[in-house]
């Protein structure tokens, strides 16, 4: 009777107590069992190339898994459940090929790194994202930014080995494939100075500005389209007057890579000569100041407003690539020209407050190739030869400055 009494009153404990915390029990279960049932339709769908084939198939297991991580965020299974609906997704990308499934993997292995960082398949998440934008998107630079960050906030992790090496790889094949997108036909605007009722500067005997660099441009024309696969327009093939806004507005309309304006120079002083390159900047010299207010049209004693219209342009992110082009066309002249003619002065790359290089969005110069005034270079400008040279030699400029922005890009 004792005992009967003692059982009954055991029973009513263990009711009670299973009655008092049924949430916690079922709970424990439940993420654990939710788990494992998608753990076993994940090896029969494995296992099986039948069910493989169905697509509703691998959503439903995925699903299975996101539920997982959806009821109970905080259970030990969350962190696996996710990347296992990564996993998923990518193998479903790869058999059916569809875009959205990559992108859901790279989403969920992202959610492993972002909500459970401290996960030991946070890492490997994270490689796993590397590895879709190395090889399957091709988007290097996002494929360098995971693995980075694997070396740096996962270095001791077993995946830092790996994302050395695939940092390693990636700098080799990632080198080897950026030329082949920049290759992407150059297209080069060539900007002969004046025309028409503008003749530009008067040099000696009757020599025209406005005709000697229409000559320029042709022959710089015709040596980039037998050197090189890039597309070359002028603002004029002929004699004929074009503002200089417009000549801008060509370049920005064809949105070439580069706008080259071509013009020669003039001075008071007979024996002033040389080359100079121009990029749109505030003059620093008074020189500058004088070639700007000649090929501007407008007083010396008004340029002083065109440098105040600058003064809201200094931002401009062309600028910095304009005086590395600047420098680059003006050094390889100066380099060139001297191997074939004596006394080239070097006047430097510089900046100056240019009409023509204004409202350009990309990197733009203006060639001062000689004096017409000066008696030696005026006679050189009259040569074909000369002309010439000084084409090839802008020429042999702009592709030496197309191959540094590469290497710029590279290393970026
Ligand atoms: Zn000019």
């Amino acid at each position: 009777m004792v005992n009967a009494a003692f059982s009954f009153i055991v029973f009513i404990i263990f009711f009670f107590s299973l009655s008092y915390f049924p949430s916690l029990a079922y709970a424990k279960e439940t993420a654990e069992t939710l788990y494992n049932n998608a753990r076993n339709d994940y090896y029969s769908l494995k296992g099986s190339k039948r069910k493989q084939a169905i697509k509703s198939g691998w959503t439903k297991n995925i699903n299975k898994f996101l539920s997982v991580s959806r009821r109970f965020p905080s259970s030990s299974f969350a962190d696996d459940a996710l990347f296992t609906a990564g996993m998923l997704y990518y193998d479903s990308f790869k058999k059916f090929g569809m875009r959205k499934d990559l992108n859901s993997s790279i989403q969920h292995y992202s959610m492993v790194v972002k909500k459970y960082s401290s996960s030991s398949l946070a890492d490997d998440a994270l490689f796993r994202t590397g590895d879709i934008y190395f090889y399957d998107l091709r988007k290097y630079y996002k494929a360098k930014k995971a693995y980075t960050k694997i070396t740096t906030k996962f270095s001791k992790g077993d995946m830092y080995k790996l994302a050395v090496e695939r940092l390693n790889e990636l700098s080799s094949f990632d080198n080897s494939r950026v030329p082949n997108r920049i290759i992407a036909k150059k297209i080069i605007v060539i900007d002969p100075g004046h025309g028409g009722k503008d003749r530009g500067a008067k040099g000696i005997k009757g020599l025209l500005e406005k005709d000697v660099v229409l000559d320029i441009a042709l022959k710089l024309k015709k040596l980039i389209k037998k050197k090189l696969d890039y597309k070359v327009i002028l603002t004029r093939n002929n004699d004929v007057f074009i503002p200089l806004q417009e000549r801008t507005e060509i370049a920005n309309g064809n949105k070439a890579d580069i706008f080259i304006s071509i013009h020669a120079n003039a001075s008071k002083r007979k024996d002033a000569s040389g080359i100079e390159t121009y990029y749109l900047d505030f003059a620093k010299s008074d020189r500058a100041l004088e070639t700007a207010a000649r090929e501007n049209k407008v007083p010396r004693s008004n340029i002083d407003d065109v440098q105040y219209i600058l003064a809201d342009m200094v931002a401009n992110t062309k600028m910095n690539d304009s005086s590395q082009l600047a420098g680059i066309v003006q050094n390889n002249l100066i380099q060139g020209m001297r191997k074939k003619f004596k006394r080239v002065k070097d006047l430097g790359a510089k900046g100056g407050p240019f009409y023509v290089l204004h409202g350009a969005n990309m990197p733009s110069v203006l060639v001062e190739t000689s004096f017409v005034s000066n008696p030696i270079e005026g006679k050189r400008l009259r040569s074909s030869k000369y002309r010439e040279r000084l084409a090839y030699f802008i020429l042999e400029g702009i592709e030496k400055y197309f191959r540094e922005m590469q290497v710029a890009l590279k290393t970026k």
